[in-house]
């Protein structure tokens, strides 16, 4: 696999917490990276902060549709020339629980994430397989994905559904020297967008911790006793795509401080 500085990279979901961490730390590596999120405007402001549109650029994508995926991934291919190095980062969490979770919940919580990143990958793997030079796929899941938390449901199953795709995808896209691993992140309070939009009040709740003390909370329950922050997760996703881990795919990778086992 190439070096970073070399490379192309497109994240979803990058104007905010995890994805923004992720495209700094990939940009502070060489990369041209491409912020694709919801609002054109967020994810322009973030792109600005890595530097000039020669090096990172925002665009437009809600990942749920597919000609607005295809149009992102053309955008990449048209402004840097090519596309080395996918993340599908994007997400949101409703968080309730099993009795309180609408089929509308269902579908969005689906259709971000497991819908979402499936027609991100096509679309990207498409460039990768004509590119003929390998590739990189990543996907932010979740400790979720393994463990069962409560009031989550939804979510949980999504993230399961991704952890599934990164093993699909690793099989089916390896004679292509594309690479396909996944990061399962977990505890990130600070920083995340997920947990001030309302997931935090919702889990403050399901543990009886209050909200400003989560972090905190979480980093306790963890082995390590560390709270988990985005460039964490960056930093397993910039060691993943590396040369160094060349004959490495299939692979989800904890971010989590350490879980044990209940
Ligand atoms: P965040 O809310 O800060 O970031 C999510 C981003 O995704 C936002 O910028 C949002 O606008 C974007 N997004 C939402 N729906 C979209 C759509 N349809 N199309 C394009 N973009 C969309 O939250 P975060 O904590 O940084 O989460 C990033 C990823 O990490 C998510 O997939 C989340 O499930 C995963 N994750 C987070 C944690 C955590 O502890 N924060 C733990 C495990 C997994």
């Amino acid at each position: 696999p190439k070096s970073h500085a070399t490379r192309v990279a497109l994240v979803t979901g990058a104007a905010s917490g995890i994805g923004k961490a992720i495209a700094t730390r990939l940009a502070a590596e060489g990369a041209c990276v491409v912020i694709a999120d919801l609002d054109l405007e967020k994810a322009q402001a973030a792109a600005a902060e890595l530097g000039s549109s020669d090096v990172a650029i925002g665009v437009a994508a809600n990942v749920t549709d597919a000609a607005q995926v295809q149009a992102a991934i053309d955008e990449a291919v048209l402004a840097f020339g090519g596309l080395d190095l996918i993340v599908n980062n994007a997400g949101l969490s409703l968080s309730k629980p099993l009795l309180e979770t609408t089929e509308a919940d269902w579908d969005l919580q689906h259709d971000v994430m497991a819908k979402g990143s499936f027609l991100v990958s096509k679309a990207a793997a498409r460039v990768l397989i004509d590119q003929g030079m390998g590739g990189d796929i990543v996907y932010i899941s979740s400790k979720n994905s393994v463990f069962a938390g409560p009031n989550n449901i939804a979510y949980s199953a999504t993230k399961a559904d991704q952890a599934h795709q990164v093993r699909l995808l690793a099989v089916e896209l390896g004679e292509y020297g594309v690479r396909v691993n996944g990061v399962n992140p977990d505890g990130v309070v600070r920083g995340s967008g997920i947990f001030a939009s309302g997931w935090g009040a919702n889990r403050a709740a399901t543990y009886g911790v209050p909200e400003e003390k989560l972090g905190e909370f979480y980093a306790q329950r963890t082995i390590l006793k560390r709270e988990v922050l985005p460039e964490h997760v960056a930093n397993a996703v910039y060691v993943l795509t590396g040369p160094e881990l060349s004959h490495t795919t299939g692979l989800h990778v904890p971010v989590d401080a350490g879980v044990a086992a209940a």
